[in-house]
């Protein structure tokens, strides 16, 4: 069975905001294990590390911008002086990184059966002005692109999680050991899936 795990951490909002409780309530209802966690100033090192410095993600998250102005009827050139996906994306990179060494972050690993995807389903879509009510994103918060844009800062949008079980294999390699992760029966294992997974 395709036993997975995932990281999960809770950006410098959700812990200022006082949410760290209700969202691990949230994972820990729907059954998924928790095998780690930590409470930690995150390094600039690590957060460089942990978000890819690849002309893909750049692209992925300028264009992100440049989807969302297009639909206001905005100019990124206001903002950002230029309208290169790329060299957007790494203008948000370095506010990811200042935003993130605001306050400590919360970080998990959790277990589960497919739990990439059921994690993602739960925190919901980047924009929180987007995700769906139900999900932590779309509880939580309402900040949108052009409002964070315009202030410098990347979308305080409460959580962060792992999006490709490849994603989740490498984040939970940079941000905990071996020795910090463990192995143990949940009570309802054994009713929520017939028996245990491996
Ligand atoms: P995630 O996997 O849903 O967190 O999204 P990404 O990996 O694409 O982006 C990383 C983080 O960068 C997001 O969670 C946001 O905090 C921030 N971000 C992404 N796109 C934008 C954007 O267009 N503008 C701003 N200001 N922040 C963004």
């Amino acid at each position: 069975m395709n036993k997975q795990r995932t990281l999960i951490f809770i950006k410098p909002d959700g812990v200022q905001r006082g949410l760290i409780g209700k969202i691990v309530s949230r994972f820990e209802q729907v059954g998924l294990k928790i095998v780690g966690l930590k409470f930690i100033f995150a390094s600039k090192e690590k957060i460089i590390a942990h978000y890819p410095e690849t002309e893909a993600w750049f692209r992925k998250v300028g264009q992100r911008t440049l989807t969302n102005y297009a639909k206001k009827g905005l100019d990124a050139k206001k903002i950002f002086k230029i309208d290169d996906p790329v060299e957007i994306g790494k203008i948000i990179k370095g506010w990811l990184i200042n935003y993130l060494q605001e306050s400590p972050i919360f970080l998990m690993v959790l277990e589960g059966y497919d739990c990439v995807e059921t994690v993602r389903k739960l925190c919901g879509e980047t924009i929180p002005a987007l995700a769906l009510a139900g999900t932590i994103r779309g509880d939580f918060s309402h900040d949108s692109i052009d409002l964070a844009n315009e202030q410098n800062r990347p979308l305080r949008n409460v959580i962060h999680a792992s999006e490709t079980p490849e994603e989740a294999k490498k984040e939970i390699n940079l941000w905990f050991s071996q020795n910090e992760l463990f192995d143990y029966e949940r009570a309802d294992e054994r009713f929520m899936y017939g028996k245990k997974i491996s």
